[in-house]
């Protein structure tokens, strides 16, 4: 017959090149990766924040006192204690020894900072402090290659392959050819669902017509392979929206920026939350101004901090004046109303009271000079739901039952983010459980 591997590896995004490596490095040689683009990398290549995790090696080195609890405890209040606590437990007490992991590959992520809903600086950045999907896919890549793993791209999985209550293949097309790969394992780190909006608003109706920020591949294949297989899904009108989204390009503007002082305005000119608020709360903020959407402004020095901000920039995205009234003129808000709540954020930011909205990060006073401004409204970002799985990354029935063969890693599971993700949290998820799945389904199969 045709072709097998011991493992097959569904998805090239950090979750599954992830798995790869490890399995490959616990000694199974046999592996096959396939990605139904003709790029690898999936979301993981836009991630813009960071990796959230506790205890590590470059949080000792700069004196940053954190704890797996504490990381634990936050993400499940982040989720307002709608996570599964033994995954949330399992994924902070493995993200310190994950970042061992990847530095040992040669990803080095040692400039920590914060997101909203953390107390302690946990986001872990590349050293230059860039997007750190830019540096994670290359270097996952990198070792993949190295170890010379086949990622067969343009190979679109359909269908799972079984024998009883057994997986044992998967059902593959690549450019229209169909054939079948056997496999005595198969791991499927599929990523989301953002770019089908029929199973979008399949799961969340409200959300017909939203943008995405998620690549073309995330169509949610993994999920319906999954139920096929006899997989329950869990909490799958968990979709997160992000409230950054510059909708005409699907652009996500990065969290950090709002971190390093940007504020957001709505038509009026008016701030009308806490910018620094979780996803959930300032997406349904934004959503209640006129329009539904609000100006992202910041100033000079945010622009220079921010590497991304230049690429919006060169893409068109940002709106410019030399003063705040010409960036008022710019965007058709009343200028002297922008002008008064830009006085009043800078006297907040000097004078130590507390900010109207409660945000008390990020509050830095705006420079005279050049303002920029980016519109935004939210988008589809993340499926916090997903296939069930347990500590072993099986993918369960709905009793509990782990599906033989069948595995799962990454956005494509549910359970660890609850009804809201941290910002770095999704691939803290997809470091330690990608590194784990390999891990287990090479340990199993080498006994
Ligand atoms: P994660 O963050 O969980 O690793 P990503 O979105 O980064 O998820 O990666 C998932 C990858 O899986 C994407 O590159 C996507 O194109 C790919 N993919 C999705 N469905 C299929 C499928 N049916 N066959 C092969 N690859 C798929």
């Amino acid at each position: 017959g045709g072709e097998a591997f011991d493992i097959v590896i569904v998805g090239s995004g950090g979750a599954g090149l992830s798995a790869a490596i490890s399995a490959y490095d616990k000694g199974v040689k046999s592996i096959l990766v396939l990605e139904k683009m003709p790029m690898t990398g999936g979301n993981t290549n836009y991630s813009s924040s960071g990796m959230n995790a506790s205890e590590t090696m470059f949080q000792k080195e700069q004196g940053i006192e954190d704890s797996n609890s504490l990381f634990a405890e936050e993400t499940l209040t982040g989720g307002h204690d709608t996570g599964d606590s033994e995954l949330v437990k399992f994924m902070c007490d493995n993200s310190g020894p994950a970042i061992a992991w990847l530095n040992d590959l040669g990803i080095k992520l040692d400039s920590i900072t914060l997101t909203g809903g953390m107390s302690v600086k946990r986001c872990h950045r590349p050293t230059d402090g860039s997007a750190v999907g830019k540096t994670l896919v290359p270097g996952l890549l990198k070792a993949v290659e190295e170890r010379k793993i086949e990622v067969r791209i343009n190979c679109d999985a359909k269908e799972l392959i079984k024998d009883g209550d057994a997986v044992t293949g998967v059902k593959v097309e690549e450019k229209g050819k169909a054939y079948d790969i056997a496999a005595k394992a198969v791991i499927l780190a599929s990523g989301g669902l953002g770019a089908n909006i029929d199973m979008v608003t399949k799961y969340r109706p409200d959300l017909k017509g939203y943008v995405t920020t998620n690549q073309s591949g995330a169509t949610g294949d993994g999920y319906a392979m999954a139920e096929a297989a006899g997989a329950e899904l869990v909490q799958m009108d968990q979709i997160q929206i992000h409230p950054t989204v510059q909708q005409e390009h699907s652009q996500l503007i990065a969290e950090g920026i709002r971190g390093a002082g940007a504020i957001l305005v709505n038509s009026e000119g008016k701030r009308f939350f806490n910018e620094m608020s979780t996803r959930d709360k300032v997406s349904a903020a934004e959503l209640e101004q006129p329009g539904g959407f609000a100006w992202e402004v910041f100033d000079q020095q945010v622009y220079d901090k921010n590497k991304a901000v230049g690429n919006y920039d060169k893409a068109g995205l940002v709106v410019k004046g030399a003063s705040v009234a010409e960036l008022a003129e710019a965007i058709k808000v009343d200028a002297a109303t922008l002008k008064a709540t830009i006085d009043t954020y800078n006297a907040v930011t000097t004078d130590g009271k507390a900010d109207e909205f409660g945000r008390d990060k990020g509050l830095i006073a705006f420079a005279e000079g050049s303002m920029y401004a980016i519109k935004v409204a939210p988008g589809i970002h993340h499926e916090m739901g997903g296939i069930r799985i347990n500590v072993k990354n099986e993918a369960l029935t709905a009793s509990g039952t782990p599906i033989k063969g069948l595995y799962a890693a990454g956005e494509v599971t549910g359970g660890i983010h609850g009804n809201n993700r941290i910002g770095g949290n999704a691939i803290c998820d997809i470091e330690v459980f990608g590194k784990n799945v390999g891990e287990v389904v090479a340990t199993a199969l080498t006994k």
